[in-house]
């Protein structure tokens, strides 16, 4: 039925999934490249021919110029698998202050061009400080949408998927207040985050994170969740992550149109480089020089070519991280191209608990995490564990702590634990203590992720530190040993608290 959404593959909060439109089934994470059949900077074929199967164009600009006269599939020449997501015109009243233009028009207008997915009038909030005014944006935006469910309800074509926008602008507060409105319609199988665009301009990747994570945690799981203008390829895995299923930008030519080239870390001006760090199509066939020398909107054209191609690329590249259940792991590695994304980062392991909920438990086959520094210790699987360490329930009243550090999987096959094990038998539990980890009860030591896990030569002290601390907050709080033996800890970077009765 036309606005499921069937789940595949999870990875922290984020997913691959099918939702189900008149055009065919779109798998997300996916990218709409705003499209201006009125503005040719780079023809719809050429787009299309990056093997993309889904556009967003604008109906407010359709409407008002009475571009499309019959489909939006057959004026557009499109073929059957191609998606069409329409925009409102919320974008122009957040440019311009308003849109000569109804709410009742505009949704109408969508369903008799057969968009795939349309959008109603909503206001954007955009980055207002005043905050009665965004509580004004997002009320207005609430009164359209029940009025757009009433309307979608009457019409004959049931074949558009209808999208109700989320607003709130920097008060979570209003983004958590409209998303539980937004998704109590059932008229709605689809919401989406409205203007992150200045705020990403800003380079306020924390914020966004806090933004996504307001809307996401208030509306339902089975619902997927679009972000309006999020086309920058630093930030994507990261939104993702956090549970955003598709975007959508002009990015890729406005960039293009300012000579900026965008790589998956980095945005370069087109004059400042000597080579193409890039094999698409483009890059391949011109040096920098050469595109230089072109005329401006050639030079336009390839450039929003290349540019389209970095974004989807960062898609693929992010949907490949979660069907291999290292998307934490690839968040570690993008952090590190500006310190904007770091902070979004950071920021985004403030919400650990949540990301640990959707984590899946089971991701395929079995692979080995990747531990790098403190941060690690907080990856979902990490996290789980420590939970389930405090849980733990103990079966003696004497703890015997073996320090790991110098120790490697599998722990059980160690002479020296085998005697610990022999000698204690059944009056002690024994733990082995395992950077990152904490405890490991040595009978458990074996199971995942206990012992599928590569860790640098060198263990940062950070982690030792935190180890150390969680160690023994559990001996201290959590258990009740009476009595704490530790062995092979003299020259251990751990430090544990012995308890002698
Ligand atoms: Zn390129």
């Amino acid at each position: 039925m036309i606005g499921d959404f069937e789940v595949k593959d999870e990875d922290l909060a984020g997913r691959i999934g099918y939702l189900t439109t008149a055009h065919g089934k779109l798998e997300t994470p996916a990218f709409f490249p705003v499209i201006n059949p009125l503005r040719n900077d780079l023809s719809i074929n050429d787009i299309l021919n990056t093997g993309i199967k889904n556009i967003i164009t604008n109906a407010f600009i359709l409407k008002k110029r009475d571009y499309i006269k019959d489909t939006i599939h057959k004026d557009l020449r499109l073929d059957n698998d191609i998606i069409v997501m329409m925009d409102s015109g919320g974008y122009q009243i957040l440019q311009y202050g308003n849109v000569n233009i109804t709410n009742s028009e505009i949704i109408k207008y969508q369903s008799k061009i057969k968009a795939d997915i349309g959008v109603f009038l909503d206001v954007p909030t955009g980055d207002v400080e005043n905050k009665h005014e965004a509580l004004r944006t997002v009320e207005i935006t609430m009164k359209r949408g029940e009025e757009a469910a009433n309307l979608i309800r009457e019409l004959d074509n049931k074949d558009t998927l209808w999208v109700h926008p989320i607003q709130g602008g920097k008060f979570l507060d209003l983004i958590e207040y409209s998303a539980k409105k937004a998704n109590s319609l059932e008229e709605f199988s689809m919401l989406a985050l409205g203007s992150p665009t200045v705020i990403m301009e800003k380079y306020n990747y924390d914020l966004l994170i806090d933004m996504i994570f307001a809307a996401r945690a208030n509306i339902s799981r089975g619902k997927p969740l679009h972000l309006f203008g999020g086309g920058v390829p630093h930030i994507i895995p990261f939104a993702v992550a956090m549970g955003i299923d598709s975007f959508d930008s002009a990015s890729y030519i406005l960039y293009a149109r300012d000579g900026r080239y965008l790589t998956r870390n980095r945005t370069y001006k087109i004059e400042d480089l000597e080579y193409f760090p890039c094999s698409c199509p483009v890059c391949t066939k011109y040096t920098p020089k050469e595109l230089m020398e072109m005329d401006e909107d050639e030079q336009t054209r390839l450039l929003s070519l290349h540019n389209l191609y970095k974004i989807l690329e960062e898609i693929k590249e992010t949907k490949l991280a979660i069907k291999e259940g290292r998307l934490f792991e690839y968040l570690q590695e993008k952090a590190f191209s500006h310190p904007a994304v770091y902070s979004a980062f950071q920021n985004l392991l403030k919400y650990s608990l949540y990301l640990e909920k959707y984590d899946p438990r089971v991701k395929g086959e079995v692979k080995g995490i990747f531990l790098f520094d403190q941060y690690s210790m907080i990856r979902p699987e990490i996290v789980r564990y420590h939970q389930y360490m405090r849980k733990y329930k103990q079966s003696s009243d004497m703890a015997v702590i073996i320090c790991g550090d110098f120790l490697e999987p599998p722990f059980i096959s160690n002479e020296f634990i085998k005697d610990i094990l022999v000698k204690y038998s059944n009056s002690a539990d024994v733990f082995i203590a395992f950077p990152y980890y904490g405890l490991i009860p040595v009978t458990l030591s074996e199971s995942f992720p206990l012992s599928q896990f590569e860790k640098p030569t060198n263990v940062p002290n950070y982690v030792y530190i935190e180890t150390s601390n969680l160690i023994n907050d559990i001996i201290s709080k959590t258990k009740k040993y009476r009595k704490v033996i530790l062995e092979m800890c003299e020259n251990s970077k751990l430090h544990i608290m012995s308890i002698s009765s």
